[in-house]
């Protein structure tokens, strides 16, 4: 043992572990911890005047610390007052101030920090880290706000932008009394060996939106983006092409490969409407298999083969279920070349297969991703765009989403957001495991 030195007094120093505090009691009420502090200097000068001031009393002030052993805890600090000696002294009497407890603060700095840490970093529920420290939701969010605005707002986190991505992200799930609302993310897709970043999220979706955001980019900025993946939404790529013209556009995979599992599902339901006269239910051999439909074809079991080959052979009379599914795996197939070549061969036979297939929504489809065609083939020529990323975020965004229990005020949507997928943390301040105690 290496502790022999360290008296009782500091011992409570060393646990409190708050910078020119000591700790005077310990307490316990209903599970909480009252710890009384007071700070070790007991001597100070006047602002004004400078003299020695003269002890004037004490007054408590009680806050929220972090928990200590799992516990909620609450510091008492025995605050001293302080007169000046000298009555003509304009300065009079005052409290000592700590830069750890704000005047009229409820929580210690670091207390509003590390909830600012749990919510922002680590995505927990403001409910989740208001009970953990004993707090309000209203005290937690306000922490995560005025420590966390700051981190968003650094315009250092949009910079060295080279690939943009840019994507429409339900905002609210509709309900019944609102429909969903949607915003553009924002993201960063520039490195390629590590997570995206969410660079922003701004409501609604539209080219104007996306233009104005642009607009409040300054030149070097946007000269520096090489390329920009979006999903196949007009509005995007018109305001892509006006502010960013040095950038190639790129169809973001990810979306491609869902337009075509979308329509598998399209045919799937108006098949089952036409066959059996009403919407899926248990029992419809469509209904059944309308999970496995939408799973790749390398990723089936020889189960699920059978199920999916089995539900077609009894609900898909046509076989425009079936077309539609080679269709979306084919799809998803085109994503597997290197060479741009073979991939536009394989792009212009995926847009003959539906044409010819007399699937409606085929049909629609491959008018669409043609009159994306550039954009689609860009995809193989331009750049090393991966689309991992955008996959990433839009994991961490339900995430987030499903924390939040759905959000009211986008200002709180957005902030947890970046917080959560668009700020670089400094590593937590934990307390390793170093230093003099050693069992043996
Ligand atoms: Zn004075």
């Amino acid at each position: 043992m290496g502790t022999e030195t360290t008296g009782a007094r500091d011992l409570g120093a060393v646990v409190l572990g708050l910078e020119g505090f000591e700790l005077v009691a310990v307490d316990e009420h209903d599970g909480e911890l009252e710890l009384a502090v007071q700070t070790t200097a007991d001597l100070t000068g006047c602002l004004v005047c400078g003299a020695v001031a003269e002890a004037h009393g004490r007054r408590p002030v009680r806050v929220r610390d972090l928990p200590v052993a799992g516990r909620p805890t609450s510091l008492i600090w025995i605050k001293r007052l302080w007169r000046c000696r000298y009555e003509a002294c304009e300065m009079g009497t005052w409290s000592e101030t700590s830069p750890e407890i704000a005047p009229r603060a409820s929580l210690t700095a670091r207390a509003a920090r590390e909830a600012c840490r749990r919510v922002g970093q680590g995505g927990e529920s403001v409910a989740a880290v208001a009970w953990d420290l004993g707090l309000g939701w209203g005290t937690v969010m306000r922490a995560v706000a005025e420590h966390g605005a700051p981190l968003v707002d650094d315009p250092a986190r949009l910079e060295g932008v080279a690939a943009l991505g840019v994507d429409e992200t339900a905002y609210l799930a509709a309900t019944s009394t609102h429909g969903t609302e949607f915003a553009t993310g924002l993201v960063d897709l520039t490195r390629t060996d590590g997570p995206a970043r969410l660079l922003d999220v701004v409501p609604g979706r539209s080219g104007t939106v996306l233009s104005s955001w642009l607009r409040g980019r300054d030149a070097g900025w946007r000269a520096g983006v090489r390329v920009a993946a979006l999903d196949p939404f007009r509005g995007y790529a018109t305001a892509l092409r006006t502010h960013l013209p040095g950038a190639v556009r790129v169809l973001d995979a990810f979306h491609v490969v869902k337009l075509g599992f979308d329509a598998v599902d399209q045919v799937r339901r108006r098949v089952q409407q036409e066959t059996l006269g009403h919407r899926g239910r248990a029992g419809d051999p469509l209904y059944g298999i309308r999970r496995v439909l939408r799973r790749g074809h390398d990723h089936h079991s020889d189960l699920s083969w059978t199920r999916l080959l089995h539900g077609l052979d009894l609900g898909d009379p046509d076989g425009e279920v079936a077309a539609a599914w080679i269709a979306a795996q084919e799809l998803r197939l085109l994503y597997r070349h290197t060479d741009p070549t073979r991939a536009a061969a394989a792009f212009y036979r995926w847009l003959t297969f539906c044409a010819d297939s007399e699937v409606p929504e085929l049909q629609r489809l491959a008018r669409t991703l043609d009159s994306w065609r550039d954009e689609l083939l860009a995809r193989f020529t331009a750049a090393d765009v991966s689309n991992g990323p955008t996959e990433a975020i839009n994991l961490l965004i339900k995430k987030v989403k499903r924390v939040g229990h759905g959000f009211r005020n986008f200002a709180n949507y957005r902030l947890r957001l970046l917080l959560h997928c668009g700020t670089v943390w400094d590593a937590p301040a934990t307390t390793m495991l170093r230093g003099h105690l050693h069992a043996s």
